[in-house]
């Protein structure tokens, strides 16, 4: 079985379309998606629709969360943020309905798990697998599963992590006898350095991974992020503004489900 495994696609159709079709050339049998289909870019829905027709198991991500309600943006820079803004109200019900069906982690089959951030302390969208002390106490928490990888998301960047190192080979032999925590690195808004979209290749027949970057038309999604207003910098004094208001309004919303809580 050959896996197509993409995450952090952020709405960038471009990149999606470009990676689909890579995936399709490599004739991988299966697709799925670690999360975070949408913020930052300008095709919510387009992504959605795309990962709902092409992926058997797609996890939520934290912006997927943030996008319909269910994760409260406290901990989103001012960027995040005003990409979530713009997208919760412009999801059409099909793709709310599908992000809402998500759950926050899947198994992949007997070799593998998927997370979209980190697997320990739990399985969760939100602790970002870059520490030295946190790559290590997930490399524990794979040895304790019956899988003996995990897939991962989160931090934009394509990686292999395992004992001793980590590496960012375009191709990786795997040993079923070892632990891994593999990130195919962000299909929409790379950060580490290759602006092209990123996905991996898994062979759990052949035990290999890759890791692989496809060109896709960059210009053409900034420039309707750009025509959104996605794109703009903000001045200093704004964005202290927006920072005060985003913690009013989390702290507003707080009490309100406390209140609700209380009251239930
Ligand atoms: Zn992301």
């Amino acid at each position: 079985m050959k896996y197509g495994i993409v995450s952090d696609i952020h709405a960038n159709v471009e990149a999606l379309e470009a990676v689909l079709r890579r995936l399709e050339l490599a004739r991988v049998d299966r697709i799925v998606c670690l999360g975070d289909i949408v913020g930052y870019h300008a095709s919510p829905n387009e992504c959605v629709r795309l990962v709902r027709d092409n992926c058997v198991h797609a996890i939520a991500g934290n912006h997927d969360r943030a996008a319909i309600g269910t994760l409260l943006p406290t901990e989103f820079n001012f960027v995040a943020r005003r990409a979530i803004a713009w997208t919760a109200p412009r999801l059409e019900p099909d793709c709310d309905d599908f992000l809402r069906g998500l759950d926050i982690a899947a198994t992949l089959d007997a070799t593998a798990c998927m997370v979209h951030a980190s697997l320990a302390p739990e399985p969760n969208d939100r602790f970002h697998l870059t520490t030295p002390a946190r790559i290590a106490a997930n490399l524990a928490a794979v040895d304790e599963l019956d899988a003996h990888i995990c897939f991962f998301g989160h931090t934009h960047r394509a990686v292999v992590h395992a004992r001793p190192g980590s590496t960012t080979a375009s191709s990786v032999e795997l040993d079923p006898a070892r632990s891994y925590l593999i990130n195919p690195g962000s299909v929409g808004q790379s950060r580490d350095g290759d602006p092209r979209a990123a996905c991996a290749i898994y062979d759990a027949v052949e035990h290999r991974v890759e890791l692989v970057r496809v060109e896709y038309d960059r210009d053409a999604c900034l420039a309707r992020a750009a025509a959104a207003g996605l794109l703009e910098t903000p001045s200093l004094a704004r964005r202290g503004l927006e920072a005060a208001r985003s913690r009013w309004n989390d702290a507003a919303e707080l009490a309100r489900r406390a209140w609700e809580l209380t009251c239930a």
